[in-house]
C-alpha cells in the first residue's frame, strides 16, 4: 500500500481547508504560528504538502532540506514568501488564492464610493468629538454618477457589476481588450477615462509600468471635486502629488487602502502625509481581509494542491509549466519534471517502448529551465518507467500517481 500523504498546516490556516483533504484520506497536522527557517527544516520531513500564509519563508535552503516536499500552497495571494525559481528548479509547484478575496475589495470600494460621495469619514470624525455640522453642500448622491475603473481584471470587472447596479455610469480602461460585464464600457486610454469619471478606482497590478501612474499630470486630468480609491497597490499612486491635491481642492476625496510603504506588523506606528485631509478615509490594507475570503482561500487552494497530489495538474501554479491531463480510467500515470534540454521526450518514450508498453495519453509542457511531463499508459509498467527515467541525467524529480 502507497504511504497516507501527510500535509503540514502553518498559520492558522482556515479550517475550510481541512475538508478536502479529509475527503482524499490526507494526514493533517495543523499548526497555530509561522516556523523560522530550522524549525521549518526540522518539520518537513515525511511532509508531502506544506500549507503557509504571508510569514513563513519558504527559502531555498528549505527546499534544499525537504525531500519529500511536492508543493507549497500559499493561503493568501502574495508569494514572495517562497523562493519560486528555487522551487521551480527542484521540481516543486507553488499554488496560491489569486480570487478569494475579489468580492471583498469589490464590496468596499461600493462602500467607499458612497462615503465618500457624502463625506461620512468628516461627519463621523466630528460627531465622536461632540462637534454637530448638518450640511448638504457637496454631498451626493452617487446614482448617475460616473465611476472609472482602472485595471478591469477580476476586482475591476466584479466592482463595475455592482456599480451599476446602484445606477452608476460605468468606464474602464485596460492595457488589455477585455469582455465589458453588463453596460460598462471601455476607453482606449487613461486621460479620456480620468477627464470623465467622478470616481476613479484603481485595481492594476504593481509592474514597472503601474509604478507611479497616477501622479501629477494625470491628477491634472480629473475633474475638479473628483474622488480617487486606491486599494491596488501603494506604488500606483505619487502621494505628494495626491495629497497636494486635495489641499487644494482639485480632488473632492480620496479612500486609500494601501500605500508605497507599509508596516509589517501591526504595533507599528504609521504615518502619510494623507493623515487629516478633507474627506480622505484611510485603512490598513484590509481591501481583502474578511472572514469569507479567509474560508474562501481555505477551500481554493486546498483543492488546488490536493488536485496536484492527485492528478498531477499544475493549473494555477505560480512557478511551473501548466498541465492539466484528467485522470482516466484503467491507465498508469507517471509524472516527471526535468531540465530543459533537447532529447528527453525521445529518451522517454525509448524507456516506455524498451517495456512493451503502450502510451495513452502524454502531454508535456515547458519554462525556459524545466520540463514538466504527465504520460499515461496502458500497462502496469510505471514503477519501471519511472525509476528508469529517475536515472536519466536529466531528471530532478519523477513519481508514479497511480
Ligand atoms: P487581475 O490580474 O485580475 O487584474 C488586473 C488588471 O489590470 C488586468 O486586467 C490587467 O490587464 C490590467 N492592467 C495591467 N497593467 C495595466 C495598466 N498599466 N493600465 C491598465 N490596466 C492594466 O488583478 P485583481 O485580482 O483584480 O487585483 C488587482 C489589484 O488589487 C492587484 O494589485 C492586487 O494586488 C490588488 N489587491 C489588493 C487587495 C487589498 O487587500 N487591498 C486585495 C486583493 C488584491
Amino acid at each position: 500500500a502507497q504511504e497516507p500523504v501527510k500535509v503540514l498546516l502553518l498559520e492558522n490556516i482556515h479550517k475550510s481547508a481541512l475538508k478536502r483533504f479529509d475527503e482524499e484520506g490526507f494526514q493533517v497536522e495543523m499548526r497555530s504560528g509561522a516556523l523560522g527557517e530550522d524549525d521549518l527544516i526540522k518539520a518537513l520531513p515525511g511532509v508531502h504538502l506544506l500549507g503557509i500564509r504571508s510569514k513563513t519563508r519558504v527559502t531555498a535552503r528549505v527546499l534544499e532540506n525537504a525531500p519529500d516536499l511536492l508543493s507549497v500552497g500559499c493561503f493568501c495571494i502574495g508569494t514572495n514568501q517562497v523562493d519560486l525559481v528555487a522551487a521551480n528548479r527542484r521540481g516543486v509547484p507553488v499554488f496560491n488564492a489569486p480570487f478569494s478575496n475579489t468580492r471583498s475589495v469589490a464590496e468596499l470600494m461600493i462602500a467607499e464610493i458612497i462615503l465618500l460621495a457624502r463625506q461620512i469619514g468628516d461627519r463621523s470624525r466630528e460627531v465622536h468629538t461632540g462637534v454637530w455640522k448638518k450640511t448638504a453642500t457637496h454631498c451626493h448622491e452617487v446614482r448617475g454618477k460616473t465611476l472609472g475603473v482602472v485595471g478591469y481584471g477580476h476586482i475591476g470587472q466584479q466592482l463595475g457589476v455592482i456599480a451599476e447596479a446602484l445606477g452608476m455610469r460605468v468606464l474602464y480602461h485596460d492595457i488589455m481588450a477585455k469582455l465589458p460585464m453588463g453596460n460598462n464600457r471601455a476607453l482606449p486610454t487613461l486621460n479620456a477615462l480620468l477627464e470623465q469619471a467622478d470616481f476613479i478606482s484603481l485595481h492594476v497590478p504593481e509592474t514597472p509600468e503601474t509604478r507611479d501612474l497616477i501622479g501629477p499630470d494625470q491628477i491634472a486630468h480629473m475633474k475638479k471635486g473628483a474622488c480617487l480609491l486606491n486599494a491596488s497597490r501603494g506604488t500606483v499612486v505619487v502621494i505628494s502629488a495626491l495629497a497636494e491635491a486635495l489641499r487644494t481642492g482639485h480632488l473632492g476625496g480620496a479612500a486609500i487602502d494601501v500605500y508605497p510603504e507599509e508596516p509589517e506588523s501591526n504595533d507599528q506606528q504609521f504615518h502619510t502625509e494623507l493623515q487629516n485631509l478633507p474627506n480622505v478615509i484611510l485603512t490598513p490594507h484590509i481591501g481583502g481581509s474578511t472572514e469569507e475570503a479567509q474560508e474562501a482561500i481555505g477551500y481554493e487552494v486546498s483543492h488546488t494542491i490536493a488536485h496536484f497530489e492527485t492528478s498531477g495538474a499544475t493549473t494555477g501554479a505560480v512557478n511551473f509549466p501548466r498541465v492539466d491531463l484528467p485522470p482516466r480510467r484503467g491507465t498508469h500515470r507517471v509524472l516527471n519534471v526535468h531540465r530543459n534540454v533537447p532529447g528527453v521526450l525521445r529518451d522517454v518514450n525509448q524507456i516506455v517502448s524498451d517495456l512493451d508498453a503502450n502510451i495513452n495519453s502524454q502531454v508535456l509542457a515547458t519554462d525556459a529551465h524545466i520540463g514538466y511531463l504527465i504520460i499515461d499508459m496502458e500497462q502496469n509498467v510505471a514503477m519501471e518507467v519511472s525509476r528508469r527515467i529517475a536515472a536519466l541525467k536529466t531528471n530532478i524529480r519523477t513519481r508514479v500517481l497511480y
